[in-house]
């Protein structure tokens, strides 16, 4: 029977950046295995790319910041094209003071990243389509920015044994510890199973006998314009509060978001044919010059959170050899590069570089 030190289940974000890390930590017998035909079909393939620093979990703000570092600056031949592009990033308010926004600064300034409440007129200055929009407040976080997500995903995969179109159907496991995973092809020894799959980690993890992590998936909706003349890709991105919309220039127009956020299961969700609608009539209110945007594409995906909204990473209080890395709710592409090397420190035995307990599995027990 085949055997690696680690078996890592899904190949998006959570677990192509800690099969990374893990090589650089010098775990080399690592296999990646994907259910679907090509990695990155779900969330992380399919989301904003937008890298957002300022967050309402600091804990996150501590890993977006330290991902956006890696990103500025990846190792040698990490990718062949950039990978960031630092547009800076826009959030409103409709109060003057608006404790959310105050919040976000907060967390962000906390985290080392530099954020300001911009005049009305500089957030135009960046963005002029906010011209009659009705906002109070505006947190300007000037290194914020987008990101080439098929570059990243590509670029954590590389160099790791990935095995497509191969679902993990069940576990084998001895004396309290998994031994293998099961797969329509047979059995996989392994001395270590990492839970990367997204939206099917809790049916996943309770298979393995683990503990059953609540992570709910909620599906968004993201809503292409097609190109439009008028549209500049240095804008940042945009994000009002209220009510909640985002927008970010993409491929010659806009890449934009209704923020749906409706329970379902695992799966590839339905694209809503209303979404447009949602889109603008959020857009009619936040920022009115953009509400009768065209709509030459939308998709839908899911996003993954656990009860506290806090991320899930480490091992499961009762099946000591399965890690969990998954619930990264809506920044999990930000902060990817950290969240894999915390995953890898973890499984290595490495001294951490944060506090991981508030993300431990174990306090869902
Ligand atoms: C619309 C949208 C917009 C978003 N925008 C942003 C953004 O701007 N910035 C940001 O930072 N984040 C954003 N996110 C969030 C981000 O995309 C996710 O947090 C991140 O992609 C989660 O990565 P993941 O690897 O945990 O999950 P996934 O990408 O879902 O990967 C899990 C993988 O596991 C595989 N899998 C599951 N079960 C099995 C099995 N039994 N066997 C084998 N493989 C299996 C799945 O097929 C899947 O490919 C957005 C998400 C959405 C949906």
């Amino acid at each position: 029977m085949e055997r690696y030190d680690v078996v890592i289940i899904g190949a998006g974000f959570a677990g192509a950046a800690t099969a990374w890390w893990l090589r650089r930590f010098g775990v080399d017998s690592v296999l990646l295995l994907e259910q679907e035909q090509v990695p990155g079909a779900h969330a992380s393939g399919k989301n904003a790319g937008m890298a957002r620093q300022a967050v309402p979990e600091p804990i996150q703000c501590l890993l977006a910041a330290r991902s956006v570092s890696f990103f500025k600056a990846p190792p040698d031949g990490f990718t062949e094209t950039p990978l960031f592009a630092e547009n800076g990033g826009v959030f409103l308010g409709p109060e003057p003071e608006d404790p959310r926004l105050e919040q976000l600064r907060h967390n962000a300034m906390a985290a080392g990243v530099f954020t300001y409440f911009g005049e009305r007129l500089e957030a135009i200055e960046r963005a002029p389509i906010l011209q009659d929009a009705p906002f109070h407040s505006a947190l300007i976080c000037p290194t914020d920015g987008l990101v080439d997500i098929h570059s990243l995903l590509s670029a954590f995969l590389r160099g790791s044994a990935l095995r497509t179109g191969v679902r993990v159907q069940g576990f084998e496991s001895s004396e309290g510890r998994l031994t293998a995973v099961k797969t329509r092809d047979g059995s996989i020894r392994c001395e270590r199973v990492v839970l990367a799959a997204g939206a099917w980690s809790r049916q996943l993890g309770t298979l393995a006998g683990g503990l059953p992590v609540p992570v709910t998936p909620r599906r968004r909706h993201l809503i292409h314009s097609g190109p439009i003349p008028w549209a500049d890709p240095l804008w940042p991105y945009v994000w009002c509060l209220n009510p909640e919309v985002y927008f970010r220039p993409e491929s010659g127009g806009f890449l934009l978001s209704p923020c749906d956020e409706a329970v379902f299961e695992p799966g590839s969700p339905p694209t809503d044919p209303e979404a447009p609608l949602w889109l603008a009539s959020r857009l009619s209110e936040a920022v009115p010059r953009m509400s009768s945007i065209p709509v030459a594409r939308s998709w839908s995906e899911l996003r993954c959170f656990t009860p506290d909204g806090e991320f899930c990473i480490g091992p499961d209080p009762m099946r000591p050899n399965l890690f969990w890395v998954c619930g990264l709710g809506g920044h999990g592409m930000t902060t990817s590069a950290a969240v894999g090397e915390l995953a890898a420190q973890l499984i290595t035995g490495a001294d951490p570089f944060m506090d991981p307990a508030p993300m431990a599995p174990g306090r869902f027990a």
